[in-house]
């Protein structure tokens, strides 16, 4: 896809190329109840979210437990039908994608699970599972296949003859090593990572990310990088989007997210992170209340039930997500007002 300059400002960094683009994406789950199973209510899970990443680069995605980022990640993989909105694929909209192009188009978008454990056959050596999509994929023969499985355990340092072995005689972290020697098998250019090391411990989580930082350095890898956690996607990231009940709230570099976050929601966030320095004090922002049903989320901005700045307006119209400079997007009427600002929150 040409870089060519949009209305939310994409593309501005001119050297890069855009390989995935989402526009105005909705997917909403249907609520059924009663004897005939009628729907009755909609869960707004994801609602007009709209980004781009850049190849090569990893965006990552947090927000809190039900905010809808594990759903954006596998509504653009097409493993959920999305409601509507688009999704571009190194330029062709994966939607209107028939069965066939959809099979090819697999090869090059992969996923690697938050619980890898789930997603292995336990009946199934690691070999094959990982050899799987070869086998659905190429025409690659059995001993090519078993080249191809040596070679990826050794790239996530595990050896040839784990390929005989189960899930069960692995430890979790073994595991998602295997998740993404099976991710990685069929060469793809795009890994949505979902969470993937939120079921580690902290010493093995360095180890696995250590594994992906340098496998997208040899195979020129795009990820999305979906997490809670924030100190691992600053660590991990190099743009952060962060979502809020269905929304993206604000989305920029790395660098500057962390700095000078310009949205109340994700002030709050960062206020939570753990400094490492004792002699230095963050002043805590604490949110009250849960966070709302998306089965009726609030109007106007959705964090107004929560928002210690919020006003009249905010409750009544909805913020628009806008570039405030250098790809700096928010969605906050205060910002609009100018009476907040990166250095003023
Ligand atoms: Fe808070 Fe209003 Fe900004 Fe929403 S629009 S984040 S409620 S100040």
């Amino acid at each position: 896809m040409a870089n060519q300059p949009s209305q939310n400002g994409k593309n501005k960094q001119e050297n890069q190329r855009v390989l995935l683009e989402v526009n105005n994406l909705v997917k909403h789950f249907p609520v059924r109840s009663g004897l005939l199973q009628r729907v009755s209510a909609w869960v707004k899970a994801v609602d007009d979210v709209s980004f781009h990443i850049y190849e090569g680069e990893t965006l990552g995605l947090v927000g809190e437990s039900g905010c809808g980022k594990t759903t954006v990640g596998r509504t653009i993989l097409r493993l959920l039908p999305a409601t509507s909105g688009s999704v571009a694929f190194d330029g062709k909209n994966i939607f209107d994608l028939n069965a066939a192009e959809l099979k090819k188009l697999r090869r090059d978008m992969q996923i690697i699970f938050q619980d890898p454990y789930s997603s292995l056959d336990p009946r199934m050596p690691v070999g094959e599972s990982i050899s799987e999509g070869l086998r659905i994929h190429t025409d690659k023969t059995a001993q090519e296949r078993y080249d191809v499985v040596v070679e990826m355990l050794a790239r996530v340092g595990l050896r040839a003859d784990h390929a005989r072995r189960y899930p069960h005689e692995f430890s979790g972290g073994q595991r998602q090593r295997i998740g993404i020697a099976r991710a990685l098998s069929l060469r793809p250019k795009f890994i949505v990572c979902d969470e993937p090391v939120s079921a580690l411990d902290v010493s093995i989580q360095a180890q696995v990310l250590n594994i992906l930082r340098d496998l997208q350095k040899d195979f020129g890898l795009t990820y999305l990088f979906i997490a809670h956690n924030l100190s691992v996607v600053e660590h991990f990231s190099d743009r952060v989007g962060v979502m809020y009940l269905g929304k993206m709230v604000e989305m920029s570099s790395r660098d500057d997210l962390y700095r000078d976050p310009l949205h109340p929601y994700t002030q709050a966030l960062m206020s939570a992170i753990p400094v490492p320095d004792p002699t230095l004090k963050r002043q805590r922002v604490i949110l009250e209340g849960d966070v709302p049903s998306p089965l009726n989320p609030p109007s106007g901005c959705r964090f107004h039930t929560r928002c210690p700045l919020a006003f009249d307006k905010c409750a009544q119209e909805e913020p628009p997500f806008k570039d405030y400079g250098k790809e700096h997007y928010a969605a906050c009427w205060l910002l609009e007002k100018g009476e907040i600002g990166a250095s003023k929150l």
